[in-house]
């Protein structure tokens, strides 16, 4: 048996209160993130998109690295540097694996993410290859029919300014517009950035580097962030 004063009564009331209140709001969180309703913690909420995956690898470097694994290791590095400018992220994928074997049936699911979440933006990150083996930079596709041009120019900007220049020696490339599935899934801007060429022994090894990965999705953070949080 525990004896209890008035005073210590009240005290213990007050406690037992606070505990109350604080047991609900975990209890909240926990049901939350259950539920992924990332939106609801965040005025704006992003899907990252990390490039194929599973059989589907993209392209492939010199030394056998795969797309699918420099996306998703990038995707990974820019949703922590969203969430901590308090941005919410949702990602179409968060392991090697595709989300279907099959190339059309995994991309529907991708656009049924996207749907789902109802997001401020979407960015999809690739890694680009060309004939060329000179082509170096990361760039920014969006969809010409759509509203995601304005973003895509500002993103293409940010990343010329802070990366390319530095990186490739060249400023000027330009956001390029086309038909592209993923960029049109919701009506909100949609871009894809193609983070720099495996087909390039210099962006091969920007693109396998930590510090690299890290500044391109700062710059692409900043901007988004930018955009979104005015
Ligand atoms: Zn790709």
């Amino acid at each position: 048996m525990v004896f209890i004063t008035k005073k210590k009564f009240i005290v213990t009331v007050a406690i037992i209160a606070v505990i109350a209140v604080a047991v609900s709001v975990c209890g909240v969180c926990i049901f939350a993130h259950k539920s992924q309703t990332v939106a609801k913690f965040y005025e704006h909420t992003v899907v990252i998109d990390a490039g194929h995956g599973g059989i589907d690898g993209g392209v492939v470097g010199s030394q056998g690295v795969k797309e699918s694994d420099i996306n998703l290791k990038m995707a990974e590095i820019l949703k922590n540097i969203l969430e901590s400018n308090g941005i919410g992220v949702v990602m179409t994928r968060t392991t090697k694996d595709a989300l279907n074997n099959i190339k059309r049936l995994d991309m529907q699911a991708r656009k049924e993410i996207i749907v789902k979440t109802a997001p401020s933006a979407v960015i999809s990150l690739h890694v680009n290859r060309f004939s060329d083996s000179s082509r170096r930079g990361a760039q920014v596709f969006y969809d010409d029919t759509g509203i995601g041009k304005d973003f895509a120019e500002s993103m293409q900007r940010g990343i010329n300014e802070n990366i390319n220049a530095k990186y490739s020696g060249r400023d000027d490339y330009e956001a390029i517009g086309g038909d592209l599935f993923i960029t049109k899934c919701v009506k909100v801007p949609s871009i894809i950035i193609e983070c720099g060429f495996i087909s390039n022994a210099e962006d091969e090894k920007l693109l396998l580097s930590q510090e690299y990965c890290r500044e391109l999705c700062g710059v692409i953070a900043g901007v988004l962030t930018d955009a979104l949080i005015v």
